[in-house]
C-alpha cells in the first residue's frame, strides 16, 4: 500500500450514530447523528463542551457500549453485526485501551502488566514488537518494578506500552492525563503522538484540554451529539479559539435559566 492510501485509509468510523440513554421524558440523546472516520496511522483528538457526546463516541466506537441506531466500523467489521462473543474477542485482539485510571494490576511488574492481555489471550508477544515498545515508553530500568513503586506518569506509560501491545488496529484513550500532573501529561501525550509515528497505529483520544488535544494530528469537534468540526494541524491557540466558539453557541441554545 502506498503512503498516500495509508494515510486515507479509516480505521474506525461510525455512520449516522445514533445513541439514546433513557426512554420518554427523561431520554437523553447523546450522539444526534454523527458521521465521522478516524484515519488509520494518526492520532485524532475528540473535543468538545461537557456532555457533548465525547465519551459515548467512543466508546460506540471501541465497541465498549451499543448504538441506538446507525452503524459503527472497525476497519471493514460492523460492530452490531458481532454477537457477545465476536466483539469481546475483536476489543482483545484488534483495539487498546488507555484510561483516566492507569489500571494496572498492583501485584504484577512493570513487564507483566505490559504483557498480561496477550498473555490471557494465550498468543506468544512479538519479542521484537515489545522491545522496540519498552524503549519508546522508557521504561526499560523499571521492568521489574510494581506500578505502586512508580510515579504516575510512568504508571500511564506503562499503560500506554499495554495498549500498543498486542499490535491493535487502534488504541482508544479516555482523558489519559486526567491523573497526571502537566509536565508527565505532556510527556505521556508526546509519547502517544511517537508511538503513532514509529509503529503506524491509530490512536483516538477523548479530551477537554485544548494543550492535550494539540498533541494530536487532527482535532474533530462535538457539540450536542453532532459533528461540528475538524482541524488538521491544531495548536492549542487555534483549539481554544474553536472551544469558545461552540461553547458560546451552546450557552446561547441554552437560552436563559
Ligand atoms: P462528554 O464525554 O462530551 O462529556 P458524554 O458522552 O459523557 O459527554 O455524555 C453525553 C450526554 O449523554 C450527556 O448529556 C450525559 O449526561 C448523557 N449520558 C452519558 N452517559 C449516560 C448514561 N449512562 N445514562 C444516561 N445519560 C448518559
Amino acid at each position: 500500500m502506498t503512503a498516500a492510501a495509508t494515510l486515507t485509509r479509516t480505521a474506525a468510523r461510525v455512520d449516522k450514530a445514533v445513541k439514546v440513554y433513557g426512554t420518554g421524558d427523561t431520554a437523553v440523546r447523546a450522539l444526534d447523528g454523527v458521521s465521522v472516520g478516524f484515519r488509520a496511522g494518526r492520532f485524532t483528538a475528540i473535543m468538545g463542551p461537557s456532555g457533548s457526546g465525547k465519551s459515548t463516541l467512543m466508546h460506540c466506537a471501541a465497541g465498549l457500549d451499543t448504538l441506538t441506531e446507525g452503524s459503527a466500523y472497525l476497519g471493514d467489521t460492523e460492530l452490531s453485526a458481532l454477537d457477545d462473543r465476536r466483539l469481546t474477542l475483536l476489543r482483545r485482539d484488534r483495539i487498546g485501551f488507555v484510561f483516566q485510571a492507569f489500571n494496572l494490576v498492583p501485584t504484577l511488574t512493570v513487564a507483566e502488566n505490559i504483557t498480561l492481555p496477550t498473555d490471557l489471550a494465550g498468543a506468544r508477544p512479538d519479542e521484537e514488537w515489545l522491545d522496540a515498545l519498552i524503549d519508546t515508553v522508557g521504561l526499560r530500568d523499571r521492568l521489574h518494578h510494581r506500578p505502586a513503586e512508580l510515579s504516575g506518569g510512568q504508571q500511564q506509560r506503562v499503560a500506554v506500552a499495554r495498549a500498543f501491545a498486542g499490535r491493535p488496529d487502534v488504541v482508544f484513550a479516555d482523558e489519559p492525563t486526567g491523573n497526571l500532573d502537566s509536565r508527565s501529561g505532556a510527556e505521556v501525550l508526546a509519547l502517544l503522538g511517537d508511538a503513532v509515528r514509529r509503529t503506524d497505529r491509530t490512536v483516538v483520544m477523548v479530551t477537554h484540554d485544548p494543550v492535550a488535544a494539540a498533541h494530536a494530528d487532527e482535532v474533530v469537534f462535538l457539540a450536542d451529539g453532532r459533528l461540528v468540526d475538524r482541524m488538521d494541524r491544531p495548536t492549542a491557540r487555534t483549539i481554544l479559539d474553536r472551544m469558545k466558539a461552540l461553547e458560546h453557541v451552546a450557552s446561547e441554545g441554552a437560552g436563559p435559566s
